[in-house]
Formats: C-alpha cells, structure tokens, sequence
C-alpha cells in the first residue's frame, strides 16, 4: 500500500483521486501528489530505508507507486562526493557535489522517468510519451523498452547528436519537430488532449513524475548523515527539480528523518540566454515573462516554464539566490569541474557550477555553509558545446625525436 490521498491543486486546493489528472477543473492551476506523512511516519525508519534497494525506490514510501510496479533501471543513489579542490578554487567551505551524470541515461532524469512509467503502468497505460529538451527523451525511451512499453518521443529538431541517438536507439517513435521546446511542449499538449491512453510523462502524469526528484533531496540529507545541508544550487529548466527538491527536505522533517526547522536555502541557476525566472528574481517581479532561448545549455532551454512562478517563490522564501551564465562561462564551468575534481557534466553542469562560482563571488553563498551542487547531466551527451576546446595537446609522428620536441615546448608552461 502506499501512502498517497490523492491529488490536490496548488492553487485551490481541491481535492482529486490519484489518476492521470494534471489541472484543476475550477482554477486550471496544477494538481500535486498529497500522502499521509502520520501513517508513513509509523511505517518509516532511517533503518528501513538503509536496508532498501540502491536506487530511487528505497524511498517508496515517500514515492506515489508502489515498489513492486516500479520500472527500475537504477535510478539514484548516485554519489554525493566532497569538493575540496573545487571548493578552494571558488573560496568555499564545506562543499559536496550530487553526482546525477552517473544516472542509466545519464542525467536526473532517470529518476522521474522511472517513477512516471511505474505509476503509468498502475493506471493501465501502454504507451509512454514526453515533450523533450533531450535528456527526458533518452530516459522515457530506455523505461520505456525495459517496461515494454511502446514510445512516442517528440524533440525539438536541433537537438545534440548524442541526445537523438540515445533516444533512437530504442524502438520507437521519435519526432523531431521544427521548433524549441517550447512550440514542441505546446504541440505535445494538444496531441495529449487526442490520446487520452498515452501516458505523457510531463503532460497528464506530470504530478507523478515530478515527485521522482524529490529523492535528490532523500539522498543528499542520507548521504550527509541524516541531516540536510545548508544551501543547495540547482539548475532550472521547468523549475519542477528546484521546488520538488524543497518538498524532499520538508517531507523528511515531516516524517521525522531529519531534525525540524534546518532552514535549507535554495538557489537556482540559468543560462543568460534562457533566464525568465533569474530575470523576475532580479527585477521583483510577481511573473515570469516567457523568453526564446538560446543556448548551449539545451537541457534548460524552457522558454515558458511551468513551474517557474513556484521555483521563484522556493528561491525567495528560503532566502536563495539566482544566477545566470554565459555560454563561454559555461564551457569554462565544465573545464573548472572536470579540472579540479574528475567529473565530466553536460551543459547544465557548467550552468550550476558557474553559477555556484557567482553565488560565492557575490557572497550569497558563504564559507561557513555545508553547499551541495546538483550536478544533472553527463558531458558524453553534449560534447559539441566544448567545440575546439578539447584536442589533443599535439600530433606527433611515431617518433621518439618528435616526443622529446613536444617535451621541450612544453617545458615551463602551466598546463
Ligand atoms: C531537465 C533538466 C534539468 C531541469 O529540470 P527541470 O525540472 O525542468 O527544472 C536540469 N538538468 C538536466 C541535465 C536536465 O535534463
Ligand atoms: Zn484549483
């Protein structure tokens, strides 16, 4: 049994069954995922969980699927590792690293995809779908083969390479629409209203998928001892990651993981060329003004995002900050990361850590803070964006007289 109510909107506050239900009848406002914290309260330990699977669905009890339905590939329990080297570069403290490059499909995104097809399949669905910025498409396209279930995928059709062979790799339908994220999520929307039995992970059972990030809050406050930290950076595209982060650290203290009132400050990070929600964060706006991307950082290029009015309200009332970076202060992010401690991070990487970096020039992160950066994708999938930044150091014949020439120029430079 889980521990779900039901469905209740976030505006309104109406309540709903747990079906494939996303807005409100009466205020067209989104529906959330509400469980009974007494009764997983009683069910719960630290124990209970230590004793569970290493993936996403140790926190069952907090998930709205049951364990038993899950479509699980892995998701989560990836490491949460210090950053020492990082940390001195960037005047910090005490800071960790959530590793999410190290996911089935390389990214977070594994985590939502598993939970979105594992309560799909409770409802009945066949088939699984999704509007992409890339990384969702890999995740519902592997899920989905291993749930057996068909897929159709749609993209905006300058995606990364690397993006679309990891998704056309599996069996399925994969359209590629000539348009951002934005026109295919719009599209998406009115194709969903035409197939009521396909499950649209961010469409119709987005309420479910969204709770999957919720465990990278879970396993930062585990993997800290059961405690949550001071300050998290996270990278926003829809801003469903960011607030659902909020809701994991504020659900432990409900069912009494971690000790009450830890106040977490959460900041959000953007890339310049797509940042609505850092733009209404530095004007004080009450709204978020839809931008057209454009980016290197494509897993973030939401224009229009959904949750980015909640995201901005998580930011403010837990007294973060926002940043938002450059596409060259990105690359240079990856490099800075990948220099100082062995991970190699797609495009939002280079967003968070850039980001990390201004929040601790500007002194909104301090050094007496316990930091943790989400680190959300692997750098395989978005190479093209390092351009000709990565070559070799030379090209030499098979020749030890032209190794010891390299040798030589090489003599006295810093890198
Ligand atoms: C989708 C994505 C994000 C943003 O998550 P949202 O929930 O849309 O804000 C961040 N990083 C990566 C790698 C992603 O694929
Ligand atoms: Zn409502």
């Amino acid at each position: 049994m889980t521990s779900v109510l039901g469905l209740a909107c976030r505006e309104c506050g109406r309540s709903y069954p747990a079906e494939a239900l996303h807005v409100c009848d009466f205020c067209f406002g989104p529906l959330e995922v509400v469980y009974d914290y007494e009764a997983i309260k009683s069910k719960i330990s630290r124990e209970s969980i230590e004793n569970g699977p290493l993936s996403i669905w140790r926190y069952h009890e907090l998930l709205p699927a049951h364990e038993t339905s899950s479509v699980d590939l892995g998701a989560g329990f990836t490491p949460l590792v210090r950053a020492d080297r990082l940390a001195a570069e960037l005047g910090l403290g005490e800071l960790w690293l959530k590793d999410d490059t190290r996911n089935p499909t390389g990214s977070f995104k594994d985590r939502v995809v598993s939970v979105a097809l594992a309560k799909a399949r409770e409802l009945g669905f066949k088939v699984a779908s999704c509007a992409s910025t890339g990384n969702l498409a890999n995740s519902v396209a592997a899920h989905a083969a291993r749930a057996g279930m068909s897929a159709y995928v749609f993209i905006p059709s300058d995606l990364e390479h690397v993006k679309i062979a990891m998704t056309a790799v599996f069996d399925l339908k994969l359209v590629a629409v000539e348009g951002n994220y934005d026109d295919v999520n719009r599209l998406c929307s009115e194709i969903a209203s035409e197939h009521p039995d396909w499950a649209f992970v961010n469409v119709n059972v987005r309420p479910y998928y969204s709770e999957g990030s919720k465990t990278l809050a879970f396993e930062v406050a585990e993997q800290l001892g059961w405690k949550a930290p001071d300050h998290v950076v996270v990278p926003i595209g829809s801003g469903s990651q960011l607030t659902k982060i909020h809701k994991g650290f504020q659900e432990l203290e409900k069912v009494g993981l971690i000790e009450d009132g830890h106040h977490v400050r959460i900041s959000g990070a953007q890339a310049e060329g797509c940042s609505p929600v850092t733009t209404a964060f530095r004007n004080g706006a009450d709204q978020i003004r839809p931008v057209r991307p454009h980016t290197i950082a494509k897993s973030l290029a939401i224009g229009n995002p959904a949750d980015g009015w909640y995201a901005l309200q998580v930011v403010r009332s837990t007294n973060g900050g926002m940043g938002s970076v450059t596409d060259p202060e990105i690359v240079e992010a990856i490099q800075l990361l990948a220099r100082t401690e062995g991970i190699f991070a797609e495009t939002a990487g280079g967003v968070t850590v850039a980001t990390l970096a201004a929040l601790a020039r500007e002194g909104v992160i301090t050094k007496d803070e316990c930091v943790v950066a989400y680190i959300t994708g692997n750098g395989l999938k978005t190479v093209e964006a390092l351009g000709d930044t990565v070559a070799p150091s030379t090209v030499i014949p098979p020749t030890l007289a032209a190794f010891a020439e390299f040798e030589r120029t090489q003599e006295g430079a810093t890198s």
